[in-house]
């Protein structure tokens, strides 16, 4: 593993850079990777890397090397250990078990299919089903309302089935929440944003495959490694009214958050792993230096 390992005392900011080695990083990752660097620096902070692969399918030990290799090439330094997520599944699973003994979520036996099916009959009808903000249906409260026989009969017949929050049972137990979300990089005010996590409908917590979803992993290890600022891209910021209800449910801390600006493409769209042009391999391939890409991003 390349990088500097930095060991600070306890009692400082920690900021961490969590990407998901499913494909190469990209212009994007490496601004909020510089970014959390230099945040965490203004502030004499740590500067934490989580490996996100809890997609065990997706995820490869090669995509993983690549981002040691393009962190380091950028000049930024991280703690070791990493800590990967896929090998933290007890933990997730200890979370989740809090969640179950509150009875706040629910098996949930639809597939991706009978929820499209459902909502395609259910639209021709006439109706509009309500979206997340990311745009995808709301699941469907049928299996909410499944009685604790039906359940237990369709479990013991082995149905696959992911673990769901039954968000407005939860928001009723703990009221209106909110997060401190930085009003700038330079961390000197932070706004007040009302969590909506109803928006997100009964969100998944643990997959058919995996015993976790992104967010139950990422509130957990938020707590479990101290992260008191989290520095991420704006198309994680309504994901943060989920994380929030969950802190608030399992008793964690909050962290400040910072949902920075995206990086556009050269035709102004978010950019993909997919796209081969704005990869730091293939940047620095081109002979593009670190400084480059600083400037590449805007920083
Ligand atoms: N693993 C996520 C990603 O690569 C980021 C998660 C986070 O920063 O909360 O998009």
């Amino acid at each position: 593993m390349t990088g500097t390992t930095r060991n600070a005392p306890a009692g400082k900011p920690v900021f961490r850079f969590a990407p998901s080695p499913n494909g190469a990083l990209h212009l994007g990752h490496a601004y909020s990777a510089l970014l959390n660097a230099e945040m965490a620096a203004r502030l004499g902070g740590r500067l934490l890397l989580r490996i996100e692969d809890i997609d065990m399918a997706r995820c490869t030990p090669a995509f993983e090397q690549a981002i040691y290799d393009d962190l380091a090439w950028l000049g930024i330094g991280w703690e070791e250990p990493v800590r990967r997520q896929s090998e933290h599944f007890d933990a997730y699973r200890q979370m989740l078990a809090t969640l179950t003994d509150k009875e706040l979520v629910y098996p949930a036996f639809m597939s991706r299919g009978e929820v499209r099916a459902l909502i395609a009959d259910s639209e021709d009808g006439g109706l509009n089903w309500p979206r997340d903000p990311d745009g995808a249906p709301l699941y469907p409260p049928a299996d909410k309302r499944l009685g604790d026989s039906e359940r237990r009969r369709r479990m013991d017949a082995g149905d696959a089935f992911a673990w769901r929050l039954d968000v407005e049972a939860a928001m009723a137990g703990v009221g209106p929440l909110t997060w401190a979300e930085f009003a700038s990089e330079e961390m000197r005010a932070a706004n007040e944003v009302e969590a909506r996590p109803q928006e997100w409908g009964d969100v998944v917590l643990a997959r058919r495959d995996v015993p976790t979803s992104y967010h139950l992993a990422v509130v957990t290890d938020d707590a479990l490694q101290g992260v008191t600022h989290v520095v991420r891209g704006e198309d994680l910021r309504q994901a943060t009214s989920v994380h929030r209800l969950l802190q608030a449910l399992l008793g964690l801390p909050a962290p400040t958050y910072f949902h920075h600006r995206l990086i556009p493409d050269a035709n102004g769209r978010k950019l993909s792993k997919s796209n081969r042009d704005t990869g730091l391999d293939a940047l620095r391939a081109a002979g593009k230096s670190p400084g480059d890409v600083r400037r590449m991003v805007g920083l």
